[in-house]
């Protein structure tokens, strides 16, 4: 799960998209995998917890890539009137990370 690079705090991925959102993030870069990428590496975050700003390009990839196939999967994954992402990405992560250990458990 990400951590904040600087404390080691949990941070919730919701949170991380809302940050991005609000300054700026729209549904036309939301869209694009490449766009999102590179908007999200270059992003600097706020960490809710020591209050440090970092660049998402700290944070793991791989989920990132989770996240922005999670938002393009489910309909209304984000109220864009209120800036808000409406999904559980934490726990939808988790989820798809045991699913991902599962499936490799019955093929091994
Ligand atoms: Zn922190």
């Amino acid at each position: 799960m990400a951590k904040c690079p600087l404390c080691g705090s949990s941070l919730d991925w919701a949170e991380l998209i809302n940050q991005m959102i609000e300054k700026g993030l729209n549904e036309e870069t939301l869209k694009d995998r490449e766009k999102f990428l590179a908007s999200f590496r270059g992003f600097v975050f706020k960490c809710p917890h020591c209050g440090e700003e970092f660049y998402g390009r700290n944070l793991p990839e791989k989920e990132a890539e989770k996240v922005f196939e999670l938002l393009n999967e489910f309909k209304g994954s984000i109220d864009w009137e209120k800036g808000k992402v409406r999904l559980r990405l934490n726990s939808l992560l988790a989820l798809d990370t045991m699913l991902e250990k599962w499936d490799e458990k019955m093929r091994g």
